[in-house]
């Protein structure tokens, strides 16, 4: 919570309570690991324009064995430390947990001094989260961050090949949302990454697409606005139509090659 407070201060993220001995809502059996004095509620009211918000639940999901988090409950989802392959699900209990974040800890990790936990929690998430929150109101655009890289300057001639790929692949895993192989395959994973990533920036929102893995006109379009915005994608000239073209793909290739630790 210290930590939370901390990074989320900006965004006027408060306590919503650690501990406290009842039963989990909607069920009179169950006690709720609040009980326990091992689950932390970060309040903060779910938006669509907070990306920031989004990106910091993703990144417990993909810190949760590191932090030592079993369980987190955000916005009509939940995840699973013991099904931690499957990602994240709907979650259908009482509360949607659209104001506030739910996060559960084993005993190792909720055992641990509060001075160790912020350590653990500056070296695990620094950079990819408390670097990047700032408040964001309707007009604030999302924040982009140059991450350091290492590819070659790619080609700009239109056609996404391996390369172009790989350095898509390589800026994935450099902001957390790829960890598979860069492989230059542009598959399934990949395109989960794609479709995360721009919804992290405010470009794919979860009420009106899903992240499926399947590159379509959505994905494209979103893709397309975001490079309109960082004005690799000249909308005087092309059109956003949602297709991945060869102007399109040398936009990409252009703003790639602006993030290659240069
Ligand atoms: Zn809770």
């Amino acid at each position: 919570m210290s930590w939370f407070l901390a990074a989320f201060k900006d965004l006027n993220g408060r306590n919503s309570g650690i501990y406290n001995c009842r039963a989990v809502r909607g069920s009179t059996r169950t006690t709720s690991l609040h009980g326990e004095g091992r689950a932390v509620d970060f309040g903060l009211k779910y938006a669509e324009d907070i990306p920031a918000y989004d990106r910091f639940a993703e990144q417990l999901r993909l810190n949760s064995a590191e932090l030592g988090i079993q369980c987190i409950i955000f916005n009509r989802k939940i995840f699973s430390g013991g099904y931690e392959s499957k990602g994240w699900h709907r979650y259908t209990g009482v509360n949607p947990h659209t104001d506030h974040l739910h996060v559960e800890f084993s005993w190792s990790a909720a055992r641990r001094s509060v001075d160790d936990t912020v350590a653990l929690w500056e070296k695990e998430l620094r950079g990819k989260t408390t670097g990047v929150v700032k408040p964001q109101g309707n007009t604030a655009k999302p924040a982009v961050e140059k991450f350091p890289t290492d590819y070659k300057d790619l080609a700009v001639d239109g056609v996404f090949g391996k390369q172009s790929v790989k350095a898509f692949q390589i800026l994935m895993r450099a902001v957390g949302y790829y960890n598979r192989a860069v492989d230059g395959d542009f598959g399934y994973y990949t395109v989960i990454a794609l479709q995360k990533w721009l919804r992290g920036l405010g470009y794919y929102p979860s009420s009106k697409y899903v992240i499926d893995g399947k590159a379509g006109r959505a994905t494209y379009k979103a893709l397309q606005q975001f490079l309109a915005k960082k004005k690799t994608l000249d909308t005087r000239k092309w059109l956003i139509d949602g297709k991945f073209g060869k102007e399109t793909i040398k936009a990409f290739q252009r703003y790639l090659n602006t993030q290659n630790g240069k």
